[in-house]
């Protein structure tokens, strides 16, 4: 393994470095002044207009695709340094058209396009334009088992027929959102991975709808996380993305690279809530000296070190599999950093909200709301449980002639 950085990656980690600390983490009381003017906690603020404009100038722009003939061309182990960078700064994932869900978006539409959907879904995405949201989890359903979702997706002349009801659709209460990618049930009687298709529905079609964002932790902004129906929503057959029945193939391509971009962000929010620690405790006294100089106080900050640093060098090694042998071949460390990383981010933030006292759950500090977005990638992409089972199976096997015990 090698994790050198490329020059590239050190010379864009430079530059994006640059652009966040001059323009980035200045326009943040802009950009919220502005969603508070506008009395609309979904408003697409200007400012992140002007952002994009000047990360596009700056060749900051689609850095997470490898597709070189659509994004910047970097590898997993690349992009993964920039992708830390970017957790640091709530707005940077946007303003360099780096956000989620629409890198996973571009990602799939990018391998799985027809022509015209490249020139209807993904360019626009590209352009920073649009925006998309990803509509698999539904209310009624144990989601975590993606072979549950119940979605219909029906063939009828040259059209499909949606019928679905999902939340968590995640960025469909934005302005700028134009279409979902949805998953659903094409054909019931097929194999169970083999029932379901993913299609692409603009959000103009008659019987689409938003019904309601739902508040994760209290907080309801940007596109939100939202409970969206599609009500006989009529598509033409060419929106099916991938193949019929092809639904899980397209959903385990988007899961991959996005895992690593989760992990990486959540590792740059550990790391600004470790930098956060140091300073409050070097500047604050309790009991005639620094907190800083409290044991108690250096074995949680010598811990959140060593937790990054595992943290990435596992992130590291998932991303340089990728690009060596595949998603295929790196997805028991995609799982383990999928855990680790979630874990780390809380359990980090965590600590340095113990170290600012009371100001620490207060909106004073940004470590508050980092908590509350750590906490839901326990969640995100699937539960951590579902992702331990995966890596116990594997561990597991093997042993199989000590069972003592014969269920058949
Ligand atoms: C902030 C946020 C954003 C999201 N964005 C999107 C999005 O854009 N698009 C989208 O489609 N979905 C999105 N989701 C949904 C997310 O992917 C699901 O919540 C997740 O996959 C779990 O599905 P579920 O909520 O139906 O939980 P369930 O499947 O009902 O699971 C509930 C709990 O059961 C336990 N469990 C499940 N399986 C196992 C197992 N094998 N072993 C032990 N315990 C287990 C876990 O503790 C799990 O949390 C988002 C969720 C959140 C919180």
């Amino acid at each position: 393994m090698d994790f050198e950085l490329s020059a590239r990656t050190l010379e864009l980690r430079d530059q994006l470095d640059a652009f966040i600390a001059e323009r980035v983490d200045p326009a943040e009381t802009i950009y919220a002044e502005q969603v508070v003017a506008s009395g609309d906690p979904h408003f697409h603020p200007p400012i992140m207009e002007e952002l994009k404009a000047e990360a596009r100038g700056r060749g900051l722009w689609n850095l997470f695709l490898p597709e070189s003939e659509y994004g910047a061309g970097l590898t997993n182990l690349e992009y993964a340094p920039l992708c830390e960078l970017m957790g640091q700064s709530e707005l940077s994932p946007e303003a360099t058209n780096c956000m989620p869900p629409d890198t996973g978006n571009m990602e799939v539409l990018a391998k799985f396009a027809t022509p015209l959907q490249v020139e209807q879904f993904l360019q626009p995405l590209l352009d920073g334009t649009t925006r998309s949201c990803f509509a698999m989890t539904e209310p009624w359903v144990a989601s975590s088992d993606a072979t549950n979702i119940q979605s219909r997706i029906t063939r009828d002349g040259d059209h499909y027929v949606i019928n679905a009801h999902k939340w968590f659709t995640t960025g469909a209460a934005s302005p700028m959102c134009t279409f979902a990618i949805l998953m659903g049930v094409s054909d019931p009687d097929a194999d169970r991975h083999r029932r379901h298709s993913m299609v692409l529905v603009p959000f103009d079609t008659p019987g689409v709808s938003v019904e309601r964002t739902l508040p994760v932790f209290n907080h309801d902004a940007g596109g939100g996380h939202c409970e969206t129906l599609f009500d006989n929503v009529r598509i033409p057959k060419e929106y099916l993305l991938g193949e019929e029945g092809g639904g899980f193939a397209v959903a385990q391509a988007r899961l991959g690279p996005g895992r690593i971009h989760h992990c990486m962000r959540a590792i740059g929010m550990a790391e600004k809530a470790l930098r956060l620690m140091c300073e409050r405790t070097q500047q604050r006294v309790a009991f005639g000296r620094p907190l800083a100089d409290q044991g108690t106080i250096q074995a949680q900050i010598a811990e959140s070190r060593i937790e990054i640093e595992q943290a990435r060098l596992l992130t590291m090694k998932a991303a340089w599999l990728m690009d060596t042998v595949g998603a295929k071949g790196a997805r028991f460390e995609i799982a383990a950093i999928k855990v680790i990383a979630a874990r780390l981010a809380t359990t980090v933030i965590d600590r340095a909200i113990q170290t600012y006292g009371g100001a620490g759950v207060t909106n004073d500090w940004p470590l508050a709301g980092m908590y509350g977005h750590a906490r839901t990638l326990h969640l995100v992409d699937g539960p951590d449980e579902v992702h331990l089972q995966q890596i116990a199976r594997r561990e597991l096997r093997g042993y199989e002639s000590f069972r003592s015990v014969d269920l058949s």
